[in-house]
């Protein structure tokens, strides 16, 4: 689960790091009240969406006076930030983050992630911060300064990178304080990733996260019940919410046929077929191992009310689930939702043969194919009539 940038400072404040003074809010008269709380003098005002790139989308303002503030407030809320990293929809912008100003003399990155590989927690500190760190990753790799940690990180390990940075033996000090305290927020919290970019250096001398991103594993959100209340539907795909009720594993994509598929594994390979066979999936839709009618059912449904849907195909492997009973969900479905669509069924093993006869019988117009091929072929040759 992502974490906004104010739940993210809130939560590393909590563990002692510093960041700006800042209030998050959620009308432009919330945002004057902030300002003039913190005195009036200039701040910078920040779109809380869940995704990176905002500063170059116009979604981090500086103002230097209230009008200028409730001008670009009033730009930002309820209006929907399209960044390099989103969709062309791009995001609902419900609330800002009002913060203070911070002097900068220096922008850096650090981040602390798990690495698969070396199946450790790495982390990774750049002179190159504020700018994207892949761009610095690519044309630049030498400036990207990698610890990797051994169930705690060591104080000379911490040093050595804070020397990377360039800094003096008392700036080291502070450096590695901080970089223990976000390591501490990192185990505590269940984190996936944490990345600080920038990580500013004010012109006090002070190290101060500007940003501050957090994923946290979901695996772990049962132990964090204050942080699993923090999720933010509206920063989602709608059918993804809608289809998570139900269990279901459906990921939203921007291709023209909707998959029903059981397992991920087919699920996957029914993605590939439908490419290698010139179409593009619409989403990735795992009913799962013991697909109910009901799930088959609430599947239907989320396919169905997408827009981009031309065509619907249907591949179902029936190993514990009886592919009679999937008939019957589908048949259900159309019942409340009827078939304005194209529909391909492909039913193989445990009740295949029944699943396909009362498809057949029910009077609806389902094309049932049994060879994966041959059924991925024909939804794509729909989807370039329909
Ligand atoms: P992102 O674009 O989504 O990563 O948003 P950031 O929070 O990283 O902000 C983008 C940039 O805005 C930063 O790299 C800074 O250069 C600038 N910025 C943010 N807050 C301040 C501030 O308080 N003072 C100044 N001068 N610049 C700021
Ligand atoms: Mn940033």
């Amino acid at each position: 689960m992502d974490l906004h940038e104010f739940q993210s400072k809130q939560l590393l404040a909590s563990f002692g790091v510093s960041v700006p003074e800042g209030t998050n809010v959620k009308s432009v008269e919330e945002a004057v009240a902030a300002y003039k709380h913190m005195g009036d003098q200039g701040c910078v005002i920040k779109a809380q969406v869940l995704t990176g790139g905002r500063g170059k989308a116009g979604g981090v303002k500086l103002v230097n006076s209230v009008e200028e503030l409730e001008m670009e407030a009033r730009g930002l809320l309820g209006k929907r930030l399209v960044t390099y990293q989103t969709t062309k929809e791009g995001l609902p912008v419900n609330q800002i983050l009002v913060e203070r100003l911070t002097n900068i003399e220096k922008e850096l990155y650090l981040a602390f992630l798990v690495d698969r590989s070396s199946q450790a927690i790495k982390l990774m500190v750049s002179t190159e911060g504020g700018v994207d760190i892949e761009s610095v990753a690519q044309e630049t790799p030498d400036k990207i300064h990698t610890i990797t940690i051994d169930q705690k990180v060591e104080a000379y390990q911490a040093r050595s990178l804070g020397f990377k940075l360039g800094f003096d033996v008392q700036m080291v000090r502070k450096f590695s304080a901080l970089v223990f305290k976000l390591y501490d927020a990192f185990i505590q919290s269940d984190m996936n990733m944490l990345e600080i970019n920038p990580l500013v250096v004010t012109k006090e001398g002070e190290l101060i996260c500007l940003d501050a991103k957090v994923n946290i594993d979901d695996n772990a959100l049962f132990r964090h019940s204050d942080i699993a209340q923090l999720r933010d539907v509206t920063q989602e795909d709608a059918k993804e919410v809608e289809a998570s009720k139900f269990d279901l594993s459906y990921i939203a994509l921007d291709g023209e046929i909707g998959c029903m598929v059981n397992g991920a594994g087919l699920a996957m390979a029914t993605m590939d077929m439908i490419k290698v066979c010139g179409g593009s999936p619409a989403n990735f839709l795992d009913v799962g191992g013991t697909a109910t009618e009901e799930r088959v059912t609430e599947a239907f449904k989320i396919i169905g009310s997408d827009e981009n849907v031309k065509v619907i195909f249907v591949n179902i492997f029936g190993g514990i689930v009886r592919c009679d009973l999937i008939a019957d969900g589908i048949i259900n479905a159309i019942k409340t939702t009827g078939l304005e669509k194209p529909l391909v069924v492909r039913l193989v093993g445990n009740q295949a043969s029944l699943g396909n006869e009362k498809l057949r019988e029910s009077g609806y117009e389902i094309l049932a194919v049994e060879d994966f091929k041959a059924a991925a072929t024909k939804s794509v040759k729909l989807m370039r009539e329909a």
